[in-house]
């Protein structure tokens, strides 16, 4: 079977698939190219996807929205990064509401939800990770205070991506200090911060130069306030509320991480076949056979974990290792694919009129973000096999 071609009987999205190739193929390699020398966000390629209704596939009907499940979300992800662009400049528009579905008042539901779908208000920032707390969540300092009608927040978060070309943030804040809570994990509120009247007002959002395009920005709040409707939930609760946005974060990376090995398998291939060296084709070398073919069996197999990951959360099940081992899987697999694309194209690899050497800076970040290879490693380990906590 080709890569080209997808399990067209069994893949109930083929329809979805083709709308967004046929987007995307408005969007070549030298549009991604210009943006990435100049560092300039890709606000055309955003408006298109988001007037074709992509990101607000997830949105219930009731709310403006195409109500799809995950999997079709996912399928519109990888098919982005299949197609050479990069899914990375709003995918976040796709998920972060579902704290605000899952866990948002009716009336709150109704004020965001239908403005978010049509695209008039852009959810697109997620403010959790602190310069200084890391990966220990728990231990986040930036504090929302309770004062009458309104939490005032002082604190700072970083790598908070898109925050400049967002009108609202899911904010992650204390409430109340670590030392005071029950548990680690309590004490953490969750808001949607209006980012457009904050900017006026004690918020500052500082730009952090990446090694690839990505608008991700530090951001620092001095006494902004949030009206106290604009909590989500009950306080202190936040964490929870987050964590199950985060495994349908999860899933929807590692499908843009199945699209990019798609993507850096289906480039060297073509390659490999026409690049003559020696009088004959390099991809009749096993040397460069094997690392393709190995990449290729790594994405598919990580294809499976995503798909079983989505079926999970569409039905409800906790579906956290099977979310975790899709991420950690299929950004191998990415990983895999890019390191045995770059070699395949010898020299040619390294220039930037091919898109390699972008894509190739571009799927790192997932080795990383949203979570780190070792932090999934951790949580199998003690979650799934039982090990003692190592941290
Ligand atoms: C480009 C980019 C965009 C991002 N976008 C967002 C965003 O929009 N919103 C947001 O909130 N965050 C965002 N992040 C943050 C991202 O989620 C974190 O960078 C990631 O979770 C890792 O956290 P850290 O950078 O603080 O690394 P640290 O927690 O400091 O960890 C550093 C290294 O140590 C390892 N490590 C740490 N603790 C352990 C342990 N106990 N066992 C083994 N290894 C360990 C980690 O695996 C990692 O390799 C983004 C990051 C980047 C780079």
């Amino acid at each position: 079977m080709s890569i080209d071609v997808d399990l067209e009987e069994t893949d109930p999205h083929q329809e979805i698939r083709e709308g967004v190739r046929k987007l995307c193929a408005q969007f070549p390699g030298e549009y991604w190219r210009k943006l990435d020398r100049e560092g300039i966000y890709p606000a055309e390629f955003v408006r298109a996807v988001t007037t074709a209704g992509y990101l607000s596939a997830l949105i219930p009907e009731e709310y403006g929205g195409s109500g799809l499940p995950l999997a079709a979300a996912a399928a519109i992800l990888e098919e982005i990064q299949r197609a050479g662009c990069n899914g990375a400049a709003c995918h976040a528009q796709m998920y972060i509401m579902g704290t605000l579905l899952r866990h948002g008042s009716a009336e709150q539901k109704r004020r965001y939800l239908p403005v978010i779908a049509s695209g008039a208000l852009r959810l697109q920032a997620f403010g959790v990770t602190e310069p200084s707390s890391g990966t220990d969540t728990s231990s986040i300092k930036t504090f929302a205070r309770r004062d009458g009608d309104h939490y005032v927040v002082n604190g700072q978060k970083i790598w908070t991506s898109r925050s400049e070309h967002s009108d609202l943030m899911l904010l992650l804040a204390r409430t109340s200090a670590k030392e005071d809570a029950a548990r680690r994990t309590d004490g953490m509120s969750v808001f949607i911060l209006d980012m457009r009247a904050a900017r006026q007002a004690g918020l500052t959002i500082r730009p952090i130069r990446t090694m690839m395009n990505h608008s991700t920005t530090e951001v620092f709040f001095d006494n902004v306030r949030i009206p106290a409707e604009n909590l989500i939930g009950e306080e202190g609760r936040g964490f929870r509320y987050i964590l199950s946005g985060m495994n349908a974060e999860r899933i929807l990376i590692a499908a843009e991480c199945i699209g990019d090995a798609k993507w850096f398998i289906s480039k060297a291939t073509g390659y490999a076949k026409e690049r003559v060296v020696f009088g004959r084709p390099i991809g009749q070398n096993q040397g460069v056979q094997f690392p393709l073919a190995k990449a290729y069996a790594q994405m598919r197999a990580a294809e499976l974990m995503v798909q079983k990951a989505a079926t999970m959360f569409e039905v409800g099940r906790n579906c956290g290792a099977e979310a975790n081992m899709a991420k950690l899987l299929a950004a191998d697999a990415s990983w895999a694919a890019a390191e045995a694309c770059v070699q395949t194209h010898g020299g040619f690899g390294f220039a930037a009129e091919y898109d390699i050497e972008r894509k190739f800076r571009e799927t790192r970040l997932y080795q990383v973000a949203p979570i780190s290879t070792n932090l999934i490693l951790s949580y199998l380990a003690e979650h799934v096999l039982g090990l003692p906590r190592s941290y």
